[in-house]
């Protein structure tokens, strides 16, 4: 059996997975969803406009405007926002405008309301007849060009991003009313083992609660995926292969599982793929969680996790995740497999035993960097190690100690 580095199993997973077909969706409905083309722009903004409240003028009317000797301009027109003028400004003539309003043609600036007369506070209903202003002004002052923000035909969106408040506002900005996104992966997922009770059901001595599927559930949704709960398969290649044939009818996009890959006495899921697709089963140079299986169940790629709590939830973070997000069509490679990724200082020494290991840490802000601390006994069924931390710190292969202040980098969670 290989003993595969972290990054050549990463590889050699991703490998796996493709890219689902996308979709059009309604723009209200893509909020976190992966772009499945790129956006080009339109000119924005759209036309000429005012940025603030005021009177639009032609600048070479007012040189000599000042509070002493203030310039009187005729208004001959009233432009709220959402309106269209049709009107040419001439010399000596002004236009009232609120922000965000066409610019009239002919006019080059506009005066704030500040800057006049006009007691905008008391009268500001209708327009006066004539205004004094007490202001010079430059042409193109308080006016945003068309095009000023973004140019027509230049490219502000882009494949495999995920759609934030910010880009679902942008995308309404330039009229796109639906979008082609990528289809949310169906992610068929079980865990198997005679031990198991889902959490809701009594629980007989012996039994524990199957808690990896809830965990799993929250990150594979949180991958931009679908979850397909499948339950619990019991220790025996039929109820193994019931639940795997089960994704396959529904037409997973591919199939996680927990527990069952490691070389006890009734671990059958590698059995089970084995006889109906292909496998390949390795151990990982990394710590926890070393024994991984990954495979095609009749045709769907598949992970299998460690049982154990802690090198499940690891498991994911090294392996599925980066898969996943492929699948989701989201930008991702394996050296930067979708987290954040901060340089820490370890606040205590930390030993290792020459495999990579991930461990869970609290960082925390200190003197302008972080400082991480282990979260407690970093055994492999020990789920609060994860729940106090807020990080994982990587420690390198090849790595056995490390001393206070040693700098690793880490994972927030
Ligand atoms: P296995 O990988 O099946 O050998 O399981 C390793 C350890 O993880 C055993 O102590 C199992 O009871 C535990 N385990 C396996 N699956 C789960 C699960 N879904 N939830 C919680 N613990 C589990
Ligand atoms: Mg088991």
């Amino acid at each position: 059996m290989p003993f595969l580095s972290v990054l050549a199993a990463q590889e050699r997973i991703v490998s796996h997975f493709e890219p689902v077909e996308s979709e059009t969706l309604p723009l209200s409905q893509c909020a976190g969803r992966i772009l499945a083309s790129d956006i080009l722009s339109s000119d924005l903004p759209l036309f000429d406009n005012s940025s603030v409240d005021g009177f639009a003028v032609i600048a070479t009317d007012l040189t000599t405007a000042s509070p002493n000797s203030p310039i009187m301009l005729h208004v001959v027109a009233d432009i709220p926002a959402g309106s269209s003028p049709n009107i040419i400004l001439s010399s000596g003539n002004a236009a009232r405008i609120m922000t965000g309003a066409p610019l009239p043609k002919g006019a080059d600036a506009v005066i704030m309301v500040e800057d006049t007369d006009f007691n905008y506070r008391e009268t500001n209903k209708i327009a006066p007849e004539n205004v004094k202003i007490i202001k010079s002004i430059r042409a193109g002052e308080n006016i945003r060009r068309r095009g000023m923000d973004i140019k027509s035909g230049h490219k502000v969106l882009f494949t495999g991003q995920r759609l934030r408040a910010q880009d679902i506002g942008l995308l309404a900005m330039l009229g796109m009313a639906y979008v082609n996104v990528y289809k949310r992966p169906r992610i068929a997922l079980l865990s198997s083992g005679d031990e198991l009770v889902p959490v809701e059901k009594h629980l007989e001595p012996g039994k524990i609660r199957d808690s990896n599927s809830y965990t799993l559930a929250v990150l594979i949704t949180d991958v931009g995926c679908e979850v397909i709960p499948l339950g619990v398969a019991s220790d025996n290649r039929e109820a193994i292969q019931f639940l795997f044939d089960q994704a396959a009818s529904v037409e997973a996009d591919a199939i996680i599982s927990s527990g069952g890959v490691s070389v006890g006495a009734f671990d059958y899921v590698k059995e089970v793929i084995e006889s109906n697709g292909r496998l390949d089963f390795w151990r990982v140079n990394m710590r926890p969680g070393k024994p991984l299986a990954i495979g095609e169940y009749r045709g769907l790629p598949f992970i299998g996790l460690p049982g154990n709590p802690v090198s499940a939830f690891v498991g994911f973070e090294v392996f599925v995740r980066v898969a996943l997000r492929r699948m989701a069509g989201q930008h991702s490679t394996t050296k930067l497999p979708g987290h954040q990724t901060v340089r820490v200082r370890l606040a205590e020494a930390v030993e290792s035993d020459g495999r990579e290991s991930y461990l869970r840490a609290v960082i925390e802000d200190q003197d302008g960097g972080f400082s991480a601390k282990l979260t407690g006994h970093q055994g492999s069924g020990n789920l609060l190690s994860i729940v106090q931390a807020n990080a994982l710190l990587i420690i390198p292969a090849g790595v056995k100690s490390l001393a206070i202040g040693a700098q690793v980098d880490a994972w927030l969670l």
